[in-house]
């Protein structure tokens, strides 16, 4: 329970914030959410197959025939290994045990 909800509300400082924000029409938010819906449907799809894990990044559930299994210890998606040749990930990189 919150008791004081004042310190969680953004101050509007609309001036400010004008050059940050998206201009409209690039930013389709109902697109947004009907795409996620699309992806989420798909994901709970596969991920009810038998042959199916989750990428280690992006945590979407993949067949394992898509899947690559990387040497750190993870399955990673096509779109997540393009990324990942690409550059680091930092927070998966596991060091080698000296
Ligand atoms: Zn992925």
């Amino acid at each position: 329970m919150r008791a004081n909800n004042s310190t969680g509300v953004l101050p509007s400082l609309g001036i400010s914030n004008t050059e940050r924000r998206i201009p409209s029409g690039v930013f389709d938010f109902e697109q947004m959410v009907q795409s996620l819906h699309e992806l989420f449907e798909r994901d709970r799809q596969i991920a009810s197959q038998p042959n199916s894990t989750r990428c280690g990044i992006c945590y979407l559930h993949f067949l394992l025939s898509e899947l690559q299994y990387q040497n750190e210890g993870f399955y990673v998606c096509p779109g997540c290994s393009q990324t990942l040749d690409h550059q680091d990930v930092p927070m998966l990189h596991k060091q080698q045990k000296l």
